[in-house]
C-alpha cells in the first residue's frame, strides 16, 4: 500500500493539555480548542481523549465544527462557538446545547431574539481588529447585554508568542478596562498568553496548538509523525535531472528514492529542495520539486533502499517543517491531507 501513515499520539495530547492545565494559575479552568478538525488531526478521536484528560470545555470556529464535536463528546461538555451566532445557526445551538461567543450587537439581538434565556458568551476586540466588540461599541451596549447575563467575556490576544510585544501589555490593559467589575467570568489566553503569566490567565484559559505540540508551547510532547512509503527506487547518472523543471541535476551517479506524499497532502512545494527526510537517524535531502503525489529523495549515502522515510519525526517537528516552508506549524498541521492512513497511538502510557 502506498498510503502515508500519520500517527497521532493522543496520549502526548493528554499530556499537553495536563502540562497547560498545570501552567495556568490555580483556580483557572483550561478549556481545549479543537477547530479545523482539531488542528487537522481528527476532531473525534482527540476531543475524545481531551475529555477524558479532563477538560470539560471546547471551542471550535462554527457551528458545524460544534455540531460535529457534540456527536463526538456526547451530552456534558461545554462547546463554544468562536463565530457567534450567525444566521441559520439557531437551530443548531440551541438542540446541540452550543454556546455562542457573540461578536456584534447584531449577534447579540440574533441571540436574545431567538434562543432567550440560553447561555452565551461575548467576544471583544482589545486590539487584534477582527472579532469582537470595539470598546465604544461595548461601552454603548454592555448594560443591556450584561443584564442578559453574558457567562464568559473573552477577548484574544495578536502578539502573545512575542513575550517582548508591547501590544501584549496594552491589549491586557484594555481588556482589564473593559471588564473590571462586571462579575462575569473571563478569558485572553491562547497558548502563547497562558506562558505571558498569571496576569493573562484570568478564569479559563484556550490553549490550542500548544496541545499539539505546537510552538509557543517549548515544552510540548511531540504529537505527530509521518511516514512516507518508498514507492520506488533507481540509479541517476552524473548529468540527468530529477523531477518537474528539471530542477535538480545530479551531480555524481546517485540512487534517488521516489516516495509516496506531495503537495496535495499538505507536504507543501515550496518544500521543494529544501525539506529533509529520515531514515531512521539519517537525513536524506529532498531533491527536486515536490509533485502533487510525490517527493524524490536522495538516498545514495544509505546502504539499503529503505521501506519507508519520515518527513515528521523526533528529527523534524511540524515547527522544524514549517519553517523550511516559510510558514508556521498551525499552518504544516492544518493542511495534512486526507489521504494518509490515520493511526491513533493512545493508552500507551
Ligand atoms: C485559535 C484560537 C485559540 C487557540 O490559539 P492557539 O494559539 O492555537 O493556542 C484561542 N482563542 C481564539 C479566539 C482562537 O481563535
Amino acid at each position: 500500500m502506498a498510503t502515508a501513515t500519520l500517527s497521532i499520539d493522543l496520549d502526548a495530547i493528554a499530556a499537553n493539555w495536563r502540562a497547560l492545565d498545570r501552567a495556568s494559575s490555580s483556580g483557572v479552568q483550561t478549556a481545549a480548542v479543537v477547530k479545523a478538525d482539531a488542528y487537522g488531526l481528527g476532531i473525534t478521536r482527540v476531543a475524545r481523549a481531551l475529555a477524558q484528560a479532563g477538560a470539560r470545555r471546547f471551542f471550535v470556529a462554527v457551528a458545524e465544527e460544534g455540531a460535529a464535536l457534540r456527536q463526538a463528546l456526547g451530552p456534558g461538555p461545554q462547546i463554544c462557538i468562536l463565530s457567534g451566532h450567525m444566521a441559520g445557526d439557531t437551530e443548531m445551538i440551541h438542540d446541540l446545547d452550543l454556546t455562542p461567543m457573540l461578536n456584534s450587537l447584531d449577534q447579540v439581538t440574533r441571540q436574545l431574539e431567538a434562543l432567550p434565556g440560553l447561555p452565551f458568551g461575548i467576544q471583544l476586540d482589545t486590539g487584534m481588529n477582527r472579532l469582537g466588540m470595539e470598546e465604544a461599541e461595548w461601552e454603548a451596549v454592555a448594560p443591556f447585554v450584561l443584564e442578559a447575563g453574558p457567562e464568559l467575556l473573552m477577548s484574544h490576544l495578536a502578539c502573545a508568542d512575542d513575550p517582548d510585544h508591547a501590544l501584549n501589555q496594552l491589549q491586557l490593559e484594555t481588556f482589564l478596562a473593559m471588564t473590571d467589575g462586571t462579575g462575569v467570568p473571563r478569558s485572553l489566553a491562547a497558548t502563547g498568553g497562558i506562558l505571558l503569566g498569571p496576569r493573562y490567565h484570568f478564569d479559563l484559559t484556550r490553549p490550542g496548538i500548544g496541545l499539539f505540540g505546537g510552538y509557543p508551547f517549548e515544552n510540548a510532547a511531540r504529537v505527530v509523525t509521518l511516514s512516507l512509503p518508498v514507492i520506488q527506487s533507481r540509479i541517476v547518472q552524473a548529468g540527468e535531472a530529477v523531477g518537474y523543471s528539471c530542477t535538480w541535476t545530479a551531480e555524481e551517479e546517485s540512487m534517488i528514492a521516489t516516495v509516496s506524499g506531495g503537495y496535495a497532502d499538505g507536504l507543501l512545494r515550496s518544500l521543494s529542495g529544501k525539506a529533509i527526510l529520515w531514515d531512521g537517524d539519517t537525513p536524506c535531502p529532498v531533491v527536486g520539486r515536490v509533485s502533487m503525489d510525490l517527493i524524490t529523495v536522495d538516498i545514495s549515502h544509505l546502504k539499503t533502499v529503505p521501506r519507508r522515510l519520515d518527513i515528521l519525526g523526533p528529527h523534524q517537528t511540524v515547527d522544524d517543517l514549517a519553517e523550511i516552508a516559510g510558514t508556521i506549524g498551525y499552518e504544516i498541521l492544518t493542511s495534512l491531507g486526507h489521504r494518509y492512513s490515520r493511526r491513533y497511538i493512545e493508552g500507551v502510557a
